[in-house]
């Protein structure tokens, strides 16, 4: 009887050590989620730009083929007769419910981002498109277009710009240079880029600049410029966006306003230079004829000497490229909040 107890004993204590050991064998699956986990967390990475912007720009005059490497998309538009627009902007910053701006946009949310925000995988089919303009071109056209969609008042179709008083640099340089370093800043954080021009010599009206923004379904539009002022000693940075009561695009004026109040913080930050504020106004044609998310920024005055040739160095252009990348950072993690 006891051999049976024993037998029996034997017999139990072998089939749990089977059991433990089947346990033990289990871990596959979570090894295989673990895989997974590392596969899809690369996506965000390969899947980001390409494919939304150049949907988009397939839609652009079928013009597709134009478009070089760099996204450089002039010679895509029916080109007539163009150019004007923004002629150096000099608010009065006193008009201006400045108190108000500051508050206002120190009251947006300053957040500090990677830096590329990276959505969620299944998010990530869609790359962030920012558009950038470069201001102005070699030669302005005076001819006239409407300042916006159906206005009846129209201005010249693009400034030929201000100058810099000290290095005598034309502001269709200054502001090229810069686009080109902030182009290449923000592909460096993940984003998708299309620029407006890639070189001086072209003909753009404010509103084709605009629609080109529009086509391409841009969920920034950069509108890159310098400043001048009959006063010399003003200096320092602005943005411009719409009102809130703009007759054509009144809609897109929260986002507007929100990108214009990231991108001046952040240029101020991270160059040093004085704020101004952000300019809300409706005269504008290359904002008026927007359909996404606009700002001008206006990086420093060109008429005074100091704030001129420091923006003529390479290094200050960095700077100024960083800022308005991390503008551009803060507005889109704002947005989606
Ligand atoms: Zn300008």
């Amino acid at each position: 009887m006891k051999k049976w107890c024993y037998l029996l004993a034997f017999a139990m204590v072998i089939s749990l050590t089977a059991c433990t050991g089947a346990a033990k064998n289990e871990p596959l699956p979570e090894q295989s989620a673990s895989v997974s986990t590392e596969v899809s967390s690369q996506e965000p990475e390969t899947s980001v730009p390409q494919e939304s912007a150049e949907e988009s720009l397939l839609e652009l005059d079928s013009a597709e083929e134009s478009f070089p490497a760099d996204g450089s998309i002039e010679a895509a538009l029916p080109v007539e007769s163009e150019p004007e627009e923004e002629t150096e902007p000099l608010p009065d910053p006193e008009t201006e419910s400045q108190a108000e701006e500051e508050t206002e946009s120190d009251l947006e949310p300053n957040i500090e981002l990677e830096p590329k925000p990276q959505p969620e995988p299944e998010t990530n089919d869609k790359a962030v498109l920012v558009v950038i303009d470069a201001g102005h071109q070699a030669y302005g056209n005076s001819e006239k277009e409407p300042i916006g969609p159906g206005a009846s008042e129209s201005k010249a179709k693009v400034a030929s710009g201000t100058s810099g008083c000290s290095t005598g640099m034309p502001e269709y340089e200054l502001t090229l240079q810069v686009s080109l370093k902030l182009q290449e800043e923000l592909k460096g954080r993940g984003y998708q880029v299309l620029m407006v021009r890639t070189e001086n010599d072209v003909n753009l009206s404010n509103a084709e600049r605009a629609e080109i923004a529009n086509h391409a379904g841009a969920d920034v539009f950069l509108r890159i410029h310098a400043n001048g002022a009959e006063d010399s000693a003003r200096q320092g940075a602005m943005t411009i966006c719409q009102t809130k009561n703009n007759p054509y695009n009144s809609s897109i004026y929260p986002q507007s306003k929100l990108l214009s109040a990231c991108v001046l913080d952040d240029l101020v930050a991270a160059t040093g230079c004085e704020k101004e504020f952000v300019w809300e106004t409706d005269t504008m044609s290359g904002i008026n004829w927007c359909q996404v998310p606009v700002t001008i920024v206006e990086m420093g005055y060109m008429s005074n000497p100091e704030e001129d040739e420091r923006m003529a160095t390479a290094e200050y252009q960095r700077k100024i490229a960083e800022g308005i990348a991390n503008g551009v950072d803060a507005y889109i993690a704002s947005r989606t909040n």
